[in-house]
């Protein structure tokens, strides 16, 4: 038990949720609120990085567990780091120095099939970046035609004064939107057609993302140099991120495959013979022999069926098979032939009754209703209790 489960609602997921369930949802969470992508939403991002950053750490986590965010809180051990550091720290994005020549790197998340991480696979992916503007050669206009901003006097700034008080005013200084806070701008017959002066132009690029054989969740790809152009600086890149979708038959477990196979009682105590549709469609039979007795939960596996090895796509996983047996349903066998079947099954053990023996019923339990049944009987159970209300509750 946890005392509180703030960070992990945070990060939408359960107190038990493994360090890759984890991952997968700060990442998730990351893309989304990142500042780039959602500039209102710029608490959220901080909120999240900071339940990732103690989640991670299985110290952190621990102290979490026991103490909350008070114990973090008291411990200095949490919410020190800068949200951003933390971010580029997982997705791998440019220190300090780097970003200061190159233009910012771009994350995207792609969403990808089991299928294509097994099989391989190209997809194409649109982007709307910025390009140096052709016509003007990121210029923004006539060459020389330069002029001193008149607007801010060539400061790129403009002061406006405010009145916020009797006899108080205030100055606000804010960046000149004449000419961008560049003190210089074109006339509007020297400025570039093309980019209206701004230098870059929008336009989409398609970028051909390959995915081997055996890429995992949350690898990364990267394009050095295809992330927005701006005169004067290196492009910084764009990393895809492959965001692998559930499956409805298959579970990865690194490059192991798992999966339930639902067997009938017959086929688990008198043999079976059972397909399996493979991630390439080639169809798998498995056999188990009359007087094998396959148990309700047994796992067994299949050798290299399970996911490609990367870089290595020869060799695969395990196939790794949990066998879950059906049984009948009430009543399925009329009562005249069960002594029949009983004397097929292996014998039961019968119990002596004694007189200081106890016969009790043995309830169905429905599910979601135990703890409802459970109040109602303690009030019941109660003198003093307050009658009328447990009437109101119980119809
Ligand atoms: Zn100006
Ligand atoms: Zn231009």
């Amino acid at each position: 038990m946890v005392l509180e489960t703030g960070y992990y609602d945070l990060l939408g997921v359960s107190p038990k949720a493994s360090p890759e369930e984890l991952k997968k949802a700060y990442r998730k969470l990351a893309l989304k609120y990142h500042p780039d992508k959602n500039p209102n939403e710029g608490d959220k991002f901080k909120t999240i990085s900071q339940a990732y950053e103690v989640l991670s750490d299985p110290k952190k986590r621990d102290l979490y567990d026991q103490g909350g965010e008070q114990a973090i809180k008291e411990g200095g051990v949490g919410g020190g780091n800068n949200p951003m550091d933390i971010f580029n720290m997982f997705f791998g994005g440019g220190g300090r120095m780097q970003r200061e020549r190159r233009g910012k790197n771009v994350v995207h998340q792609l969403a990808v099939t089991l299928e294509e991480m097994y099989n391989g696979s190209t997809r194409k992916l649109g982007l709307q970046k910025n390009f140096i503007c052709e016509k003007c050669d990121g210029y923004g206009g006539k060459k020389g035609a330069l002029e001193k901003c008149s607007s801010c006097k060539g400061r790129g700034v403009q002061i406006k004064v405010q009145q916020i008080g009797p006899g108080m005013i205030q100055q606000i200084q804010s960046m000149c939107a004449e000419c961008q806070g560049q003190g210089e701008k074109f006339s509007s017959k020297d400025r570039c057609k093309t980019c209206n002066g701004h230098k870059v132009e929008r336009k989409k690029k398609v970028l051909e993302v390959h995915i081997d054989k055996g890429m995992k969740d949350g690898q990364r790809i990267t394009f050095h140099g295809e992330g927005d152009q701006e005169p004067g600086l290196e492009p910084g890149d764009v990393i895809i991120v492959l965001d692998q979708k559930d499956h409805e038959v298959f579970h990865r477990q690194e490059d192991d495959l798992t999966m339930k196979l639902e067997l009938k009682l017959v086929e688990a105590l008198c043999g079976f013979k059972k397909t399996i549709e493979t991630l390439d469609n080639r169809t798998l039979v498995i056999t188990s022999q009359p007087g094998e007795v396959i148990k309700h939960n047994d796992v067994k596996y299949i050798q290299n069926e399970g996911m490609p090895i990367y870089k290595d796509p020869y060799e695969k996983g395990q196939l790794i098979v949990r066998f879950q047996v059906e049984f009948p349903e009430k009543q399925w066998l009329p009562e005249h032939l069960m002594f029949q079947l009983e004397r097929l099954l292996p014998p039961r053990e019968d119990v002596m009754l004694t007189d200081d023996m106890e016969e009790v019923d043995l309830c169905e339990v429905e599910l979601g209703s135990n703890q409802k049944q459970y109040s109602r009987e303690a009030y019941e159970e109660d003198d003093e209790g307050p009658r009328g209300g447990v009437q109101c509750q119980t119809q």
